[in-house]
């Protein structure tokens, strides 16, 4: 059994060259595996399923072209594409998943989140994530025309833009407590997530291991994960 994580590739229009590898990385690495997990952000933003955009339909195409090849695919929501939905899963094959799972390796359980819900130090970004998730508030936007939910992505992205520029990069990683937390509460020893776009393999006490996935920029990142144990690849883009 061969699964391979992905996260964080913020594909928009203004970077074609990273649909570009996502769909060779799809056509090709992820050809020889079992089960493809998305951690979320793959999309910069995402307004709903009724609005795909001309130069995100290959993306679709290409997913489900590896469900269709036999590859199960999942997908957990991220800060960016929180409103991903289930015309989405039905158009690419994908398994949509909650915010935080446990699934089985060979190494043992491992536990995966997009990794948002665990900067706690950031107050003011958990307040506005508990807005972007309520169900309600989701499907008001939902009712709301093209036109409104494309400037209403935009205004998140600028919000965003200044927030992170405005905090310091320690608020903004993850909360070492909440990581050791949710570890618990799931019994895993093995935690799996993107978000922070700081890629490393942290070795934490008592055995415990946290692995944090790439983003995708000059670099794409994945995690191979099989018989021969984790391992965390970068590989260049161009
Ligand atoms: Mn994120």
């Amino acid at each position: 059994m061969r699964i391979l994580f992905i996260s964080d590739l913020h594909l928009y229009s203004a970077r074609p060259d990273l649909t570009r590898a996502l769909i060779g990385f799809l056509d090709s690495t992820a050809q020889t595996c079992d089960q493809l997990y998305i951690l979320g952000d793959l999309f910069e933003a995402w307004i709903g399923d009724d609005f795909i955009a001309d130069d995100l339909q290959p993306v679709i195409t290409a997913l489900r072209r590896l469900s269709d090849s036999g590859c199960e695919i999942f997908f957990q929501h991220g800060n960016r594409d929180f409103l991903v939905g289930e015309r989405f899963a039905q158009l690419t094959g994908v398994t949509l998943l909650d915010d935080a799972i446990v699934i089985q390796l060979a190494s043992g359980p491992a536990l995966l989140m997009h990794g948002d819900q665990l900067c706690t130090d950031d107050h003011e970004y958990q307040a506005l994530r508990q807005q972007l998730r309520d169900p309600q508030w989701q499907q008001a936007v939902l009712e709301q025309s093209v036109e409104e939910r494309l400037a209403m992505a935009k205004q998140l992205r600028m919000a965003s833009e200044s927030h992170t520029a405005n905090k310091s990069t320690q608020i903004m990683d993850v909360n070492p407590q909440a990581v050791t937390q949710a570890m618990s509460e799931a019994h895993c020893k093995l935690l799996i997530h993107g978000h922070t776009h700081r890629p490393a393999v942290h070795q934490l006490k008592d055995g415990q291991q946290r692995i944090v996935l790439g983003d995708w920029d000059t670099s794409g990142w994945y995690l191979d994960a099989s018989e021969q144990g984790e391992k965390l690849i970068e590989f260049s883009i161009n």
